[in-house]
């Protein structure tokens, strides 16, 4: 049998095993129908089965409250930068931005586009480690129409490790967190996602809001970005991302059969400790984010001789270890370790490296 092969891309990302396996056995002939689910009408009885079971099964998975719609929309996690401020900043407020990296920056500029923005926190090194500026230090506004933050930001492997508290509505950028661990959905006023890592293909955007904040949007707002549009059209204003749709439906199902969100938060935090315990305990690498806000899900590091990241790259693609490298703006390394990446996984990860040192130290 040949090696598996292991893909720790930050996005489009693996997905499960077994879901890809079912979406290829369905995939010609769906439900007996002799075609597949992308083919039908999204207003079809057969496809809105398909529509509610997905939404049911994410509301059981994060235990969505009931006053929370839960939408399926187009445009990913960039999508949501704009549709963010233009439903839910007045022109006459400001909205709090808070900066921990490349993700959390984006926002911010895209919302700029619109109104008014406060960065209440910049990005921040402590002792020359990736960080998280302590929240007493936050410039909160007092008008704030909402506080944005990127919960773990995908380039820079920062992830927080708590909610903020704020009387504000706190809008999360959960694209590369989201279904990773247990969260208390009601704390927050709004997440958005995009799928292409915990839950399927790109383009899909996940969005989870509290509904007293829906149907205050500008009145420019593009009506498939406008959350009371989706709301009133069950996220089917115009033809939605079906196939993407369906595989999220998919993949909450095998998330499900894994035990849940807790389950899975279980394993994610042992592939992790798995990593950085490795990273740690050899000179050959680094990790260079503070200890206590290290990500769960993308773990950046670098060699010490970075002369050698091309024959590592290299070396770990042959080895069946795919999209190694960092992203373009930080450089090194890079291991995206979503839900769907198995602890064994991680174990060939951790070989290959502790072999490339050997090699190479
Ligand atoms: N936010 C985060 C945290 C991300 O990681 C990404 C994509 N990697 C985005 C937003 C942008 O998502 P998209 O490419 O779907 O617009």
């Amino acid at each position: 049998m040949s090696k598996p092969v292991y893909n720790f891309c930050a996005g489009p990302a693996m997905l499960p095993k077994e879901v890809m396996a079912t979406a290829q056995q369905e995939f010609v002939n769906w439900n007996q129908q002799g075609c597949s689910v992308m083919e039908i009408s999204h207003r079809s009885q057969d496809y809105l089965d398909v529509a509610y079971q997905a939404e049911r099964d994410l509301r059981e998975l994060m235990n969505i409250p009931d006053d929370y719609a839960v939408l399926f929309m187009h445009g990913g996690g960039r999508g949501q930068f704009a549709s963010v401020p233009l439903n839910l900043l007045p022109e006459n407020r400001v909205a709090d931005y808070i900066l921990t990296g490349s993700w959390s920056k984006s926002a911010l500029t895209e919302a700029q586009r619109f109104g008014d923005v406060n960065i209440a926190a910049e990005t921040y090194k402590k002792d020359g480690l990736g960080s998280v500026l302590p929240f007493e230090q936050w410039q909160l506004s007092k008008n704030a129409a909402y506080v944005h933050y990127c919960p773990n930001e995908t380039v820079d492997g920062i992830e927080f490790d708590y909610i903020p508290e704020t009387d504000k509505p706190l809008i999360a950028d959960m694209s590369s967190c989201i279904l990773s661990k247990e969260i208390d959905v009601s704390k927050f006023g709004l997440i958005y996602a995009g799928a292409q890592k915990n839950i399927g293909p790109s383009g899909l955007a996940i969005v989870i809001v509290r509904k007293d904040l829906i149907g205050k949007a500008r009145a420019q707002t593009p009506s498939i970005f406008d959350y009371s549009v989706q709301l009133n059209s069950e996220s089917m204003f115009n033809t939605p991302p079906t196939y993407a749709w369906y595989l999220a439906g998919l993949v909450f199902k095998w998330l499900k059969q894994q035990g849940g969100v807790k389950a899975i938060e279980q394993r994610n935090k042992e592939k992790a400790a798995l990593l950085y315990q490795f990273i740690d305990n050899n000179a050959f690498y680094q990790n260079r984010v503070e200890t206590r806000y290290r990500s769960k899900m993308n773990v950046p590091f670098y060699l010490k001789d970075e002369n050698l990241n091309t024959a590592f790259l290299q070396d770990s693609k042959a080895q069946g270890l795919l999209a190694l490298k960092g992203h373009r703006s930080v450089g090194g390394m890079r291991a995206s370790i979503y839900n769907a990446m198995p602890l064994e996984g991680v174990q060939a990860l951790v070989d290959f490296m502790q072999d490339f040192a050997n090699k190479n130290g």
